[in-house]
């Protein structure tokens, strides 16, 4: 009989969850490693004592709640993130961390000890909202960067990352990555497609292909009146024109391709002043991969002719890449097999949003899950999942979990 999770202490955790760190409108403005955050780690690591379960925190602030195994082997990891968009809902990265928590809430209480021990994990900073780039802990955990790297990334007063961690408690002594058997991470889908099929579980066999950039407009400061129009430089400008374009490519890439400009910051950014700078991060998406090139392509020589259009120089400060990882088959195959026995027919999907999966699969077995949120609204805090939406994903995840953990 496959095991099940208990829908009501799930429904509970996420509630009192949402209680931490509220945003105006219903959701989560829970920004990482904040006092939100932070409030919402200790009350993690109460649960996760109360359920027995050994707590670590890394170097990158990462939390590992560990649920012994028969043998000391490498452990499977099961999560996802706590922290929020500053207009965040109450699932996003939240859910499976709880599932996992759960799952092995469950465990405990049918008395199963699977061969490898479990690990629930939370990433730091998966969402970027405060400290750029996004999840970024997960990939010092794979060794995509170091920690250096990480602890100087500052927010937009200036603080930092090591700063902050240390502030509230979570700069832990564990170093940042270790063996592991597997990772599966469940996440509500971000998109419209499950709930718009009345589908409960998708298993997420990669992603769409991701490529971004932050660029600076540099133009010149001037008199909004007298300055005639052939002698600006103004960065508002170039950034506005290439806003224009970006969406363009989108468009022309629709449906399957997507292109967002999400940040224009300006400076002075006063009134009666031509902007001087102008910061700008944009990205592509695509799930095959020479497309996403050929889309980032157009917008790097869009930004070139922006810059053009408005008199100012282009710098490409910065450029990154993710989603184009293929999830592990063996997992995916599992989490098949949990669904067939729980009498679920699973949609086999591709994400179109960023997650920590994607780095650790770059060093161990990784799948995920998706469960249907709301019309596929997220990163709004109208987000919203019912019991209904979640407790079959976190079904499935449950048994795939433990037949993972306990092989031979
Ligand atoms: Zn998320």
């Amino acid at each position: 009989m496959p095991l099940r999770v208990n829908e009501a202490r799930l429904w509970a955790s996420l509630m009192a969850s949402a209680e931490i760190g509220p945003g105006e409108a219903g959701g989560l403005a829970r920004l990482a490693l904040g006092d939100a955050d932070k409030a919402m780690r200790d009350r993690f690591g109460e649960w996760c004592s109360d359920a027995g379960l050994a707590l670590r925190v890394d170097a990158a602030g990462n939390m590992f709640a560990r649920y012994p195994g028969r043998e000391a082997l490498p452990p499977v990891l099961v999560g996802s993130h706590l922290d929020t968009q500053i207009t965040g809902g109450r699932f996003d990265g939240i859910l499976g961390v709880l599932a996992g928590l759960e799952c092995v809430r469950r465990l405990a209480e049918e008395g199963i000890v699977p061969r490898r021990p479990i690990e629930v994990v939370n990433w730091t900073n998966e969402e970027g909202a405060r400290f750029s780039p996004p999840m970024m802990a997960s990939a010092v955990f794979a060794g995509l960067q170091d920690l250096a790297w990480l602890y100087a990334r500052t927010d937009a007063s200036g603080r930092t990352v090591e700063a902050e961690l240390r502030r509230i408690g979570y700069l832990g002594a564990a170093p940042v990555g270790f063996p592991i058997d597997a990772y599966f991470e469940l996440h509500i889908e971000q998109g419209p497609e499950l709930d718009a099929r009345g589908q409960k579980v998708g298993i997420v066999t990669g992603g769409y292909t991701a490529l971004g950039m932050n660029l600076r407009f540099v133009g010149e400061t001037a008199h909004t009146g007298p300055t005639p129009m052939d002698r600006r430089r103004d960065a508002a400008v170039a950034a506005a024109h290439l806003a224009i374009a970006v969406n363009e490519i989108g468009w022309q890439y629709a449906p399957l391709g997507k292109s967002t400009t999400s940040r224009i910051d300006l400076w002075p950014n006063l009134p009666g002043l031509l902007s001087a700078r102008a910061d700008v991060t944009f990205d592509v998406r695509h799930p095959d991969r020479a497309t996403a090139a050929a889309m980032f392509e157009r917008g790097r020589m869009a930004a070139a002719a922006a810059a053009a259009k408005a008199r100012c120089t282009v710098d490409e400060l910065e450029t990154w890449r993710f989603g184009d990882e293929v999830f592990d088959a063996e997992l995916i195959e599992g989490l098949a097999a949990a669904a067939a026995a729980l009498d679920i027919e699973p949609v086999m999907m591709l994400s179109q949003a960023g997650h920590d999966a994607y780095y650790v699969s770059r060093v161990a077995p990784t799948a995920m899950l998706f469960c249907p949120c709301k019309d596929g609204i997220t990163h709004n805090e109208a987000e919203s999942c019912s019991l209904d939406d979640i407790v079959p994903a976190a079904n499935v995840l449950l048994n795939a979990l433990v037949a993972r953990a306990d092989r031979a």
